[in-house]
C-alpha cells in the first residue's frame, strides 16, 4: 500500500524490527538508556537546549500539555489560525478557561507576521501566543521565523504546534525563541502513533511556577523530577520508544540538512505533479506551500470520498481528504519521512486514471 496521509506515514523495515524488541522494566537501566538517547536525539533534531519530555499520547495530548502547563483561568492568549489544526489549538486553550482571542487568516493562507505585530502592539495583556507551524489541513507552512520574531519582539510566550513540520522542516527552536514547542511520532519522524514530544523554554518554566490550570497526567515539572532519575512519571510507551530510537539512528546516519533537503525536495516535485495534472493548489501563494503536505482541490462535480475510495481500491494508494471547511472539496498527499520520487509517481499516475475515469456510482 502506498500511504500517503499526511500521518501515520510508512515506517522503515529497521524500525518495524526494533518494535518487536522484548519488554523491559520501565524503571530499570536500559529504559534509562532509552529515555536519554531519544531525549539527547530529539533536542538536536529541535535545535534546542531546553528540557524536552516524551509523553505516552498523540499530538493532541502535547498541545493540551503545553496550555495546562503554563497558562491559568482567564489569561489572555493570542490563537492564530490559518486552518483546522489553528482552531483546534484555540479550542484547547478555551475549553481550560483561557480568554482566547483568534486571528484568523482564511484558508489557503499563511498569517501575516505585520498583521500579527499590530495585534500585539495594540493588546499587551496577551500572554502567549499559538500558533501552528505546518496547517496540515491546508497545507501552508507558516513562516515561523518571522512570526516568531514578532512574537518575541512583543514579550508573550510563543507555543508552537510543530506535529507535522519538526522533523521534516528545519526549526531552530532556541534561535528563534520558541518557548513549547510539540510534535508527534506518526509524522516526519516515520514512527507510529503513541508518542507526543515537548520542549519547554526557561521563561516557560517561569511561567509553570504560577500557571494554574489542572494538569495531573500532564504535570511537566513531574516529568522534569522523574527524568533527572532516567524514568517518566506514568508507564512510557516503550514499544514506540523502541521505534523512536531506531529512526532517530536513521536520520542521524542522513543528516539533518539532507532531510530537510529533500522535504523541500519532494514538496516541489510532488507540487509540479499535482499542477502538471491542471489541479489548482490550496495555498494561495505557493512559496508558502508545505513541504510535507500538499493540499490541492478536487475539478467541480468530484465526490471525495468515491475519488479516494477509487484510488485506494484500485490503486492501493491512500490519501487524505479535506477537514473543516475544505471538508468535502480537496485532496491530502502526504509525503513526510520516509517517501521518493518513486511514490510521488504511482500517487500521480493513479489520480490522473481515476479523474480520467471515475467509477460511476449507481443511478
Ligand atoms: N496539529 C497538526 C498540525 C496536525 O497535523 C495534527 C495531526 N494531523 C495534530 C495537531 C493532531 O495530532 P494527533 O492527531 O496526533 O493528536
Amino acid at each position: 500500500m502506498n500511504l500517503r496521509t499526511p500521518g501515520p506515514t510508512p515506517i522503515p523495515d529497521s524500525v518495524a524490527a526494533a518494535l518487536s524488541q522484548p519488554m523491559i522494566n520501565h524503571r530499570g537501566p536500559e529504559f534509562a538508556d532509552l529515555l536519554h538517547e531519544v531525549t539527547t536525539e530529539l533536542q538536536t533534531a529541535f535545535q534546542t537546549r531546553n528540557d524536552l519530555f516524551l509523553l505516552t499520547s498523540s499530538g493532541t495530548g502535547g498541545l493540551e500539555a503545553a496550555v495546562v502547563n503554563t497558562f491559568s483561568p482567564g489569561d489572555r492568549l493570542l490563537a492564530i489560525s490559518i486552518g483546522n489544526f489553528g482552531e483546534r489549538f484555540a479550542t484547547i486553550a478555551e475549553r481550560f478557561g483561557c480568554d482566547v482571542q483568534v486571528l484568523a487568516f482564511p484558508y489557503g493562507e499563511a498569517a501575516d507576521p505585520q498583521a500579527v505585530a499590530q495585534r500585539l502592539a495594540a493588546d499587551p495583556t496577551i500572554k502567549g501566543v499559538l500558533l501552528t507551524h505546518n496547517e496540515t489541513s491546508t497545507g501552508v507552512t507558516n513562516d515561523l521565523e518571522a512570526l516568531a520574531t514578532v512574537v518575541r519582539a512583543a514579550g508573550p510566550l510563543l507555543v508552537v504546534d510543530g506535529v507535522s513540520s519538526a522533523g521534516s522542516l528545519e526549526i531552530k527552536t532556541d534561535e528563534w525563541g520558541i518557548d513549547l514547542l510539540v510534535s508527534a511520532s506518526q509524522k516526519g519522524w516515520m514512527v507510529p502513533p503513541g508518542i507526543a514530544m515537548i520542549s519547554v523554554s526557561p521563561r516557560a518554566w517561569e511561567a509553570n511556577a504560577t500557571a494554574k490550570l489542572p494538569r495531573y497526567y500532564w504535570d511537566l515539572a513531574l516529568a522534569k523530577k522523574e527524568a533527572a532519575r532516567g524514568q517518566t512519571p506514568w508507564t512510557p510507551g516503550i514499544t514506540v520508544l523502541y521505534g523512536f530510537r531506531e529512526a532517530l539512528r536513521l536520520m542521524r546516519a542522513e543528516g539533518f540538512d539532507a532531510v530537510y533537503a529533500k522535504h523541500r525536495r519532494i514538496g516541489a516535485y510532488t507540487r509540479a505533479a499535482v499542477k502538471s495534472l491542471g489541479l489548482r493548489l490550496v495555498p494561495v501563494d505557493e512559496r508558502r506551500a508545505s513541504d510535507t503536505v500538499t493540499a490541492f482541490y478536487l475539478p467541480d462535480g468530484t465526490n471525495e470520498k468515491a475519488f479516494l475510495e477509487q484510488l485506494r481500491t484500485q490503486h492501493d494508494v491512500v490519501l487524505a481528504g479535506g477537514q473543516g471547511e475544505l471538508a468535502g472539496k480537496i485532496a491530502r498527499i502526504g509525503h513526510m519521512g520516509m517517501v521518493e520520487e518513486a511514490d510521488i509517481d504511482d500517487v500521480t499516475q493513479a489520480i490522473r486514471q481515476t479523474l480520467a475515469a471515475p467509477a460511476t456510482a449507481a443511478p
